[in-house]
């Protein structure tokens, strides 16, 4: 007997759809996965949109629930799939947008939308503040490597799972200048690896897309980041992508 394919749906929510591309920046490894499963919602691939309600083996969900119509989708398609993995800093842990949370949210809709009526002021939370998340690919964006090793892991029966190495872990290994040593910002030492420390080779700080690493030493990178910054700056510094967040459910 035939067997059929796995069912996978990609629906995105408030965000940048970067990490969208990041699965299309990959062609070879999707045509690679063609006969085995099947890709059906992904709006950068096809005009047509599925309904949440069809059923589904794995949905994947990028960007963050920002509006009444994102959360309701969310929980249609939590309803009608095996798996819902979250793809993306938005959807794992509040991402960039995160940021409003930590200020006046009605002042600061005011001066983004000019007292404009209408537009839903949602706070900002992680896919998880909503449904159950199987799993979560974190980054911003999320790198395509790991996605399609993901979907493999997950094809061959094999639980999935993904590197629990902080950033300095890949930074170190490639030879890079270490910039906190240096006295510049770098999440590195409490950030979960598997982007290949991409920031490092720019020589740009890391600032923590994607997440907490397991057993992050918090209280040492403060102690370091003292000697330069203020306490009120090193808190600004959690807030980029939600990483205070993180720390404060610690
Ligand atoms: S995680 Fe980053 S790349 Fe992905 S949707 Fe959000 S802002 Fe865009
Ligand atoms: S530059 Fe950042 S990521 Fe690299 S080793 Fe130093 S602290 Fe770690
Ligand atoms: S180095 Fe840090 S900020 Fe840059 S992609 Fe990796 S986790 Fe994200």
């Amino acid at each position: 007997m035939k067997k059929s394919k796995v069912k996978i749906g990609i629906f995105p929510l408030t965000g940048c759809e970067g990490c969208c591309v990041a699965i299309l920046d990959l062609p070879g490894k999707l045509l690679e996965l063609q006969s085995k499963i099947e890709i059906v919602n992904f709006r950068l691939m096809e005009e047509e949109s599925h309904l949440e309600t069809e059923s589904y083996d794995i949905v994947f969900v990028e960007g963050s629930p920002l509006t009444v119509h994102d959360i309701q989708l969310l929980k249609r398609v939590r309803k009608h799939s095996k798996y819902v993995i979250s793809i993306g800093s938005c959807a794992h842990i509040g991402g960039i947008y995160h940021m409003k949370q930590y200020h006046d949210t009605d002042k600061i809709h005011n001066y983004v939308y000019r007292g404009k009526k209408g537009i839903e002021n949602i706070d900002v939370k992680p896919l998880s503040a909503y449904v159950k998340v199987d799993f979560a690919l974190p980054g911003c964006p999320i790198t395509g490597e790991e996605f399609y090793d993901f979907v493999y892991q997950l094809l061959i029966g094999k639980a999935p799972s993904i590197t629990q190495n902080p950033v300095c872990y890949e930074c170190q290994i490639q030879g890079n200048q270490c910039l906190l040593q240096h006295g510049d910002v770098c999440l590195g030492p409490i950030t979960q690896g598997g982007c290949s420390a991409i920031c490092l080779k720019s020589k740009q700080g890391c600032w923590g897309c994607r997440g907490l690493v397991e057993d992050a030493e918090v209280s040492n990178l403060v102690k370091k980041l003292r000697e330069k910054y203020s306490d009120k700056e090193i808190a600004k510094f959690f807030e980029v992508f939600g990483v205070k967040e993180m720390i404060n459910k610690k």
